[in-house]
């Protein structure tokens, strides 16, 4: 969230996917914009969900973004007039990420990221788990459970409408692959 406070500080937002994690994200970003601030936001260069140059939210709500490969071409990306730097799906990025993040809070920059912070076996998720413990916030969102409407943190992966094996491959050729947020009780995982 946007505060008015002048050093640089680490901001997360984590959750299930459909938690309004991006749409969270978007907010503080526009807010920031409306402070006057000067604002410049990253994903990884693999999502392109909906766009490639914009954030995108599943209720279609977006900011423009820079695709990015790695963590470290957000140097390219910024500079000393730069005061928060946005990224989002984070959890795809390699460790360094955390590393990046820290310099740039500690260089005066507001860093606000947002990210799964569990797979779809309920694991921590990449940097992401590191990173929210080196924030100074965070905010773990909840979505709706698609079986039974209760609040739900995890992400259910579905191989052609079932529930994925543990040790199905990340890239299943021929199959029909879909997520669906879950609670605890609902979420099925196949070992
Ligand atoms: P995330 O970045 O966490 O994946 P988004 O911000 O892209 O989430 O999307 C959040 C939006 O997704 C909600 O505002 C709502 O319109 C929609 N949505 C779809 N399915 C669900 C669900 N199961 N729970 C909550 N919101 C959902
Ligand atoms: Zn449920």
């Amino acid at each position: 969230m946007y505060r008015p406070i002048h050093y640089g500080y680490i901001e997360v937002i984590i959750g299930p996917m459909y938690s309004g994690k991006s749409e969270e994200l978007i907010r503080r970003l526009k807010r920031a914009k409306i402070a006057k601030q000067t604002v410049v936001a990253f994903k990884p260069y693999i999502d392109n969900r909906y766009s490639n140059k914009d954030v995108v939210s599943h209720s279609g709500i977006s900011i423009d973004a820079v695709p990015i490969k790695s963590a470290k071409d957000i140097y390219n990306y910024i500079d000393e007039d730069t005061q928060v730097v946005g990224i989002d799906e984070v959890q795809f990025f390699e460790e360094e990420v955390v590393d990046i993040a820290m310099d740039l809070a500690d260089k005066g920059i507001k860093v606000i990221a947002a990210g799964l912070d569990m797979d779809f076996k309920g694991e921590p998720f990449g940097p992401t788990p590191k990173l929210l413990a080196v924030a100074e916030f965070v905010d773990k969102l909840q979505a709706v459970c698609m079986v039974c409407g209760n609040p739900a943190h995890r992400t259910q992966r579905l191989i052609n409408g079932k529930p994925a094996k543990y040790n199905d491959p990340i890239i299943l050729v021929g199959a029909t692959e879909s997520y669906e947020a879950r609670c605890r009780k609902c979420h099925v995982i196949i070992k």
